[in-house]
């Protein structure tokens, strides 16, 4: 890539050339068997043979768990059915909550442009958070919460079976690898998920990275990454 191509790139996900480079030590999650077998099958058990209107339905009609009393909806995922690449965040919150789509508040503003870095329009791409209601007060979603949401988007990965799976921040890597490994250590591999053996890479949260801008440039390097694993993968079959 040319370097005034690079700098435009860089300047459109805000990043400026100078920066701090610190590390950010995140506190392991939980992970049940239950989900670790879903996780390494791709499977969504019940869910398996729902199509993509009974799912929303069934998401939309959900009590599974304590997140339903206080959600004003459900946030179902937004993009397109048949996307190469499937962005997966944390949880909704309070402007997603509001309108039923996730990613719409200032981190989904920087997610766009993190996605337009790479080449990508948000209609291009199908973004989805592992859970679909928003935690009171935005708070970190539960063991138990992600434990219960995960199959709604197991069989969303398994309806548009992408090409590759971007997880933003340490609650989605964690809950989609069934890993406790932090954030730190998980980016910039090129992890497998399910049994179709999915490429999965992590990378840092929009929202972390308006509170960091200085670690904007490892998610650049993130998403440069993850653009060269999904190639790859797509030359191989
Ligand atoms: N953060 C997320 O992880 N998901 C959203 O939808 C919004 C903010």
């Amino acid at each position: 890539m040319s370097d005034p191509l690079r700098a435009e790139y860089l300047r459109t996900m805000g990043i400026s050339t100078w920066h701090l480079r610190t590390e950010r030590g995140d506190p392991p999650a939980e992970a049940t068997a239950a989900v670790a077998t879903m996780a390494a099958t791709g499977t969504s058990g019940e869910l398996d043979t729902l199509g993509w209107v009974e799912l929303r339905a069934r998401v939309a009609a959900c009590q599974r768990c304590g997140l339903s009393p206080t959600r004003t909806q459900t946030v179902f995922g937004v993009g397109d059915p048949n996307a190469t690449w499937l962005i997966v965040g944390e949880a909704p919150g309070a402007e997603e909550d509001r309108r039923g789509e996730p990613f719409v508040g200032r981190a989904g503003q920087l997610l766009n442009a993190m996605l337009r870095a790479i080449g990508l329009a948000r209609e291009q791409v199908y973004i989805a958070n592992v859970l679909k209601c928003r935690p009171p007060g935005n708070r970190d979603p539960k063991p138990d919460e992600a434990q219960t949401c995960l199959p709604y988007l197991h069989r969303q990965i398994a309806l548009i079976k992408p090409a590759i799976l971007l997880a933003v921040g340490r609650i989605a890597a964690q809950n989609l690898l069934q890993s406790d490994e932090t954030l730190g250590k998980l980016r910039q591999r090129a992890h497998r998920f399910g049994a179709s053996d999915l490429p999965l890479v992590v990378t840092y949260h929009p929202a972390y990275l308006l509170r960091a801008p200085a670690e904007k440039r490892k998610a650049w390097e993130d998403l440069q990454f993850a653009k060269m694993v999904m190639e790859r993968g797509r030359s191989q079959t």
